[in-house]
């Protein structure tokens, strides 16, 4: 049996965790998988050094998971075509606004027989025409793409504190190779044909997490907190059916990518956090994102933006009021208190 050849793309917080989680599995299922995990590092200076210095000489991403070990089979590269080169499963992980870029230095570039799974949480929007990511990753690589979400803060995972996620897949063998690949003790992910309902629950539950955010930052408390989430839950069933009907009902209540990533986000992700302290402090995103994530990606503000563009376009951005507001506070300075009463 040939075995598979793993690279990972991106080496954000989240990023960190799945090159940690494949570089375990490489290890433990030789079988199955080619021992070195390399991950494409997009090139910083930490203390004067290169980033990529650092995590292979102490097998340690000090800036974007500090604490957590690698194993010494995953390497960063600095060079992204070179991490590539001889992959056939991509994990493909970066903050969606640079995916873009990312795909056009890599196209030409990937083996005609790889496999890509996108743990990327957004969409791509052009005026009326919307995308989940792993279409995005299909059209620009030409290669099939799955998709990985579920309750998933990443911290978390890189203690080894139990989870659960969803692939969405559209060949059933992508599936089930990527799910041995991340498998683990700690993480166990089921797999569904569903690759846009997965990717989908994934990017809008960072818009109602923002809702919640202000929840906390205005002092609402629990009951409000959840009304924010049934409202916002109904606002992505909705938006699915309207654009997106062949996503399956049961991947919002039976999956982990569903309602289970949309309660962890809103209790405990970093768009929560940062719209929180907005609602308090009334500083712009921009300013918190960088006091507050020490260089990590806000997703929810942009997929709040994008998801408004294209229903602007289609002219139904009043059938999404839990959406239109988080809009209207995030860009056009409504004042948080306003949200309850679009409930
Ligand atoms: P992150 O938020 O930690 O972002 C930082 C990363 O962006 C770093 O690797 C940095 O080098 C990179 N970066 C900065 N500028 C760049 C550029 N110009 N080009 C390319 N890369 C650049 O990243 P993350 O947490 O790994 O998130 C990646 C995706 O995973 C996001 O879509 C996010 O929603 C999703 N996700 C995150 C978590 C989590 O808990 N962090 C959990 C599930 C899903
Ligand atoms: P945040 O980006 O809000 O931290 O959400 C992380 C996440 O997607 C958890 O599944």
């Amino acid at each position: 049996m040939v075995k598979e050849s793993v690279a990972v793309i991106g080496s954000g917080n989240w990023g960190s965790v799945a090159a940690r989680m494949a570089g375990q599995s490489c290890l433990e299922k030789p079988d199955l998988f080619e021992r070195d995990v390399p991950m494409w590092v997009f090139e910083e200076q930490v203390d004067g050094r290169n980033l990529t210095d650092i995590i292979n000489e102490k097998h340690e991403n000090v800036k974007y998971l500090p604490g957590a070990k690698f194993p010494e089979n995953v390497i960063a590269n600095p060079d992204l075509i070179d991490t590539v080169e001889d992959a056939t499963l991509l994990i493909i992980v970066i903050p969606h606004q640079f995916l873009p870029k990312t795909l056009n230095t890599l196209k030409g570039h990937i083996n005609p027989k790889a496999r890509a799974v996108s743990l990327i949480k957004g969409v791509e929007v052009v005026g009326d025409n919307i995308n989940i990511f792993a279409k995005v990753i299909e059209r620009e690589l030409g290669i099939r793409c799955s998709a990985l979400s579920g309750a998933n803060i990443a911290n978390e995972i890189a203690l080894e504190k139990f989870s659960e996620t969803s692939i969405g897949y559209a060949d059933r063998k992508d599936g089930e190779i990527f799910q041995k690949l991340f498998d683990r003790p700690y993480f166990r992910v089921s797999i569904v044909e569903d690759v846009e309902g997965v990717s989908l629950c994934g990017a809008m539950k960072n818009i109602v997490a923002i809702a919640c955010g202000f929840n906390d930052g205005m002092n609402w408390g629990d009951n409000t907190k959840a009304a924010i989430m049934r409202v916002g839950l109904l606002e992505m069933k909705r938006f699915c059916q309207d654009f997106f009907p062949s996503c399956k009902d049961a991947t919002f209540v039976e999956e982990s990518a569903g309602v289970a990533d949309l309660i962890t986000t809103c209790l405990g992700g970093r768009n929560r956090k940062v719209a929180a302290a907005h609602a308090e402090t009334g500083k712009s995103f921009e300013q918190l994102e960088q006091e507050i994530l020490g260089g990590q990606r806000l997703q929810g503000t942009g997929t709040a933006k994008e998801i408004h563009e294209f229903l602007s376009h289609k002219g139904k951005v009043d059938n999404y009021p839990l959406f239109k507001t988080v809009y209207e506070i995030a860009f056009e300075n409504k004042p948080a208190k306003e949200l309850t009463s679009r409930l």
